[in-house]
């Protein structure tokens, strides 16, 4: 009984009230950041759901083949769509942590430098793929994660992210560069 009602709250549940379930932290991790916290999101089981579902929902357009998860925090929403609609799950991981042969390219990030890293047999030629991460700021993660895939053959790849934050322009600059990408939440 408890579990249905779970259920039918979050088919219910509005955007601004997912929103509200994330806590804003100013200077973390360095002084300047507003960082997004989407811990407190997943702790609540309601907002959860329903992030899920409504990811779901926007992107039933889309044809892909495989998820691309970029760690760690695309892993929360990558992985319950991937299971959710019967695909491929593929991880994009920071350094040192593939086992076997991996592709890479470095990035830059909102605040430091990174490296995105995929096992070159996790995307074949002619994949569709949906990147999936939890927050698209100026985009460097993001594109990174998508030039790695076209890299290693992808021929069509669209972005998810629950969060944008459009004044850096990173989502503007994907979407000419790969088509559309899809968010839920703007700050
Ligand atoms: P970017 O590569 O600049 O688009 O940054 C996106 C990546 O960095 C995502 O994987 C986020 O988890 C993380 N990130 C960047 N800025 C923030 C922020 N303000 N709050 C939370 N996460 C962030």
């Amino acid at each position: 009984m408890k579990v249905n009602c779970i259920i039918l709250v979050s088919i219910i549940m509005h955007i601004d009230n997912i929103k509200k379930t994330i806590t804003i932290v100013k200077d973390y991790p360095i002084e300047g950041i507003v960082f997004k916290d989407i811990t407190t999101l997943l702790e609540d089981p309601t907002a959860f759901k329903a992030t899920v579902d409504l990811m779901l929902e926007r992107i039933a357009h889309l044809e892909f083949d495989k998820v691309v998860g970029v760690e760690s925090r695309g892993f929360f929403w990558s992985a319950p769509i991937a299971y959710a609609l019967s695909k491929s799950f593929v991880l994009a991981r920071k350094p040192g942590k593939l086992p076997r042969e991996a592709a890479e390219k470095h990035f830059t990030l909102e605040y430091g430098t990174n490296s995105v890293h995929i096992h070159k047999d996790a995307i074949s030629t002619g994949d569709r793929i949906l990147v999936v991460d939890d927050l698209i700021a100026t985009g460097g993660t993001a594109t990174a994660t998508a030039d790695l895939c076209k890299e290693l053959g992808a021929t069509d790849i669209h972005t998810l992210c629950l969060i944008d934050l459009p004044h850096l322009g990173g989502s503007k600059k994907l979407a000419e560069k790969y088509g559309e990408v899809i968010t839920l939440i703007d700050y």
